[in-house]
Parts: C-alpha cells; sequence; structure tokens
C-alpha cells in the first residue's frame, strides 16, 4: 500500500498467529508487490499482513490505487510478491489454486455473446475436464444460488448489467470453490443492484465453509 492515506482498509481481516494456522486458507505476512524500477517504481503494496480462514466475509475497501486488486491477485496466486511469506496451508500449492480452490470475480462479466447463460457457465467445467452431466448440474445448481434460473437459455445481450455480474458470481460458485475473491464485482452497477448482488451471493454461501474477499472502493 502506496501510503497511510491511500492504503486500503481490510474490515475483518484477522493478525496472524504465532503458531501456523494449518486450517487457514490463505497466511501473508508482509508482503510488498513493487512494479517497475528506478524512476518508473510503483510500490503498489507495502506491510500487508492476515489470514484469511474458513468462512470468512471479508470487505477490502479502499480508494483507486490503493492497492487492492494488487492483493487480491497475491492471495488467489495470480502474482507473486517482491517480498513477504505467502502460503495456502489448507488448500495446497499455488499451481493448484485455480481453478477449483480459489475463484476470482472481476468487475466486469466477461461472458460470451455466443454462449447462454447456462452453457457460460458450464464451458470453464468442460474445459476442465468435467463431464457433461455434471458440468449441468453444477452449473444449474450456480444458477439457482443466484436467483437466476428462469435466465438459464437466454444470450447475455439479453441480459441487465447486474443479471450478467450475478451470472459471472454462478460460474464462479459451479466450481464450489473454497476461496472466492471478488475485485469491484459491481464497480459497474447502481447501488439497488450492487445490493441485490451482494445479498444473493452472501445468502448463497450462508453456512459453508467458502470464504469470500470481496474489494471495493464504495464503503
Ligand atoms: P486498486 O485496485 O486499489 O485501485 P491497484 O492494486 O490496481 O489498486 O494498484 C496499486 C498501485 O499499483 C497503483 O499505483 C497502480 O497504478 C500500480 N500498478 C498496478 N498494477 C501495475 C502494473 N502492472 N504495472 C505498474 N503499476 C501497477
Ligand atoms: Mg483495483
Amino acid at each position: 500500500m502506496p501510503d497511510r492515506t491511500t492504503a486500503p482498509q481490510a474490515h475483518g481481516l484477522r493478525t496472524i498467529p504465532a503458531v501456523a494456522d494449518t486450517h487457514a486458507f490463505v497466511t501473508a505476512r508482509d508482503l510488498h508487490r513493487r512494479y517497475g524500477r528506478g524512476a518508473f517504481e510503483t510500490i503498489a503494496l507495502q506491510h500487508a499482513t492476515c489470514t484469511i480462514a474458513p468462512g470468512d466475509r471479508i470487505a477490502l475497501v479502499g480508494r483507486s490505487g490503493s492497492g487492492k486488486s494488487t492483493l487480491l491477485h497475491l492471495l488467489g496466486g495470480l502474482d507473486t510478491p517482491t517480498s513477504g511469506t505467502l502460503t495456502w496451508p489448507a488448500l495446497g500449492a499455488r499451481a493448484t489454486l485455480r481453478p477449483t480452490q480459489v475463484a476470482f470475480v472481476f468487475q466486469m462479466p466477461s461472458l460470451l455473446p455466443a454462449l447462454s447463460v447456462i452453457e457460460n457457465i458450464e464451458l470453464p467445467l468442460l474445459l476442465g475436464q468435467t463431464d457433461a452431466a455434471t458440468a449441468r448440474r453444477a452449473a444449474t445448481t450456480a444458477l439457482a444460488q443466484m436467483d437466476l434460473a428462469a435466465l438459464a437459455d437466454q444470450l447475455p445481450e439479453e441480459l441487465s448489467g447486474g443479471q450478467a455480474q450475478r451470472v459471472a458470481v454462478a460460474r464462479a460458485l459451479a466450481y464450489r470453490p473454497r476461496l472466492i475473491l471478488a475485485d469491484e464485482p459491481t464497480g459497474q452497477l447502481d447501488r439497488p443492484t450492487a445490493q441485490q448482488l451482494f445479498d444473493v451471493l452472501l445468502a448463497a454461501l450462508d453456512g459453508t465453509a467458502t470464504a469470500l474477499v470481496i474489494a471495493t472502493h464504495d464503503s
């Protein structure tokens, strides 16, 4: 995080216990991420320490440029820190995290326009060698969880922005991941639609051990 005034605030993050927690999904200690060198150097993140435990619901809040995306990418193994220690005690090695253990949701839903809603959700599962019947079952369950069952056969162009983003969340849920990292998932939505997405997602995860980290600049 560049400095005190811009550092994102993590609500719900725990401090790291003295003894390594083998049940933790992620332990991060003193992470730094620097981009570029010399005159072009940017310190995107510094001194980030946290533990993500099963069932956590964490909001990572900070203004634009404060390092939220950088931290999410590190937590999900998309990127490696310049320095610091990062482990996934209960999830395994970095190379095995995605897509089954850790799922990302980004600001743009990025649905394939030629595929129906349910096909968009199934496709990553099919590419990952899941058989067709299992993929259909997982997609159907995820659609119902996100209150989208009636839209299964629609094309993306027929959806509202909020519906499309709920499909993107359903696509993440279909893996039954243990950690969901959402990077400003409601950044393109108006307030009531954003609230609806949060409500449906939190209800879908209610009572599960799946951990959720949502980055947002909107407290
Ligand atoms: P946020 O998600 O909170 O808006 P980011 O993590 O995207 O913040 O960015 C933190 C800082 O790191 C910003 O100053 C940004 O410009 C810089 N940054 C992010 N990604 C890169 C990159 N790939 N190359 C250079 N600078 C970057
Ligand atoms: Mg960002």
